[in-house]
């Protein structure tokens, strides 16, 4: 089974970045509370907290940096392998689902329906996404850094 995550307030960006990788991340700011949500949604913590450093079900993030964070995760928990960008969306951390160019026409810029072909829907919030050139140097770059030799980009 996939391992799923939950980061609390100080982590925003690394969470962001791990939905970004396609890891079910969830997001809080409840504090302590943090530890009855994992638990109950069976979700691993990732904190720089160091209150909860000693808590069992907790990786405690050492890096300042968002990138270097998300490095300490791939590594702790194996994740190289599954590294599925573009599958979940970055605001609710609900899964996306792929719908044709034609189906979001009226709910996108024109210059995006004009200049990219693939689109995804967010099955939370309805979020479009589509795979712009942000977002391809952006997998590169995580890509290149976890070495991870099955992307295909
Ligand atoms: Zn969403």
């Amino acid at each position: 089974m996939a391992q799923a995550f939950i980061c609390n307030g100080m982590l925003g960006k690394l969470c962001k970045l791990m939905r970004m990788c396609g890891f079910d991340t969830a997001y809080t700011n409840e504090g302590m509370r943090i530890i009855v949500t994992a638990r109950h949604q069976r979700r691993i913590i990732l904190t720089k907290n160091t209150r909860l450093k000693e808590k069992d079900g907790v990786l405690f993030i050492q890096s300042a940096d968002p990138i270097k964070q998300l490095g300490e995760v791939v590594n702790a928990y194996d994740l190289k392998q599954r590294l599925q960008p573009f599958t979940r969306c970055l605001v609710c951390n609900h899964a996306l689902k792929p719908v044709s160019k034609e189906a979001v026409k009226h709910h996108i810029p024109f210059y995006t329906y004009q200049n990219f072909d693939i689109f995804a829907r967010c099955t939370g919030c309805n979020k479009i996404y589509w795979q712009g050139s942000h977002y391809t140097h952006m997998v590169h770059a995580l890509a290149g850094y976890f070495n991870h030799p099955d992307t295909d980009e």
